[in-house]
């Protein structure tokens, strides 16, 4: 499973920052899930509680974010934030537009205890 593997390199990620910060353990995973970065929030979830056993990380809450898709026209100049995932300026209908959110799952913050 595609969650699976991005758990195992998120928590190789937080046992890295808690290592530099002398942490002993961490107590809050936030994360942001781009609606196109193809990561399902709840199969995510199962893969942290299953693979944060035995790790810095295994009494930690896990809080996911979901990030809208964003759009920038270049007609309109604008940044919109869509429900359709559809790279279609909302405002005019074009598609001179950019995608510059949503994409990208991101380690947002870490919550540890030193
Ligand atoms: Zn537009």
């Amino acid at each position: 499973m595609h969650e699976f593997s991005i758990v195992q390199s998120l928590l190789a990620l937080i046992e890295e920052h808690a290592h530099e910060r002398e942490a002993k353990k961490v107590t809050k995973v936030v994360l942001r899930i781009g609606v196109l970065s193809g990561v399902e929030a709840h199969l995510l979830k199962v893969a942290f509680d299953t693979f944060k056993e035995g790790t810095v990380a295994q009494e930690a809450e896990l809080v996911i974010k979901q990030e809208k898709l964003k759009v920038f026209c270049k007609d309109c100049n604008e940044t919109f934030e869509k429900d359709e995932l559809n790279a279609l300026c909302p405002k005019c209908g074009s598609l001179n537009t950019e995608i510059v959110g949503g994409e990208d799952l991101l380690l947002e913050s870490l919550e540890m205890e030193c």
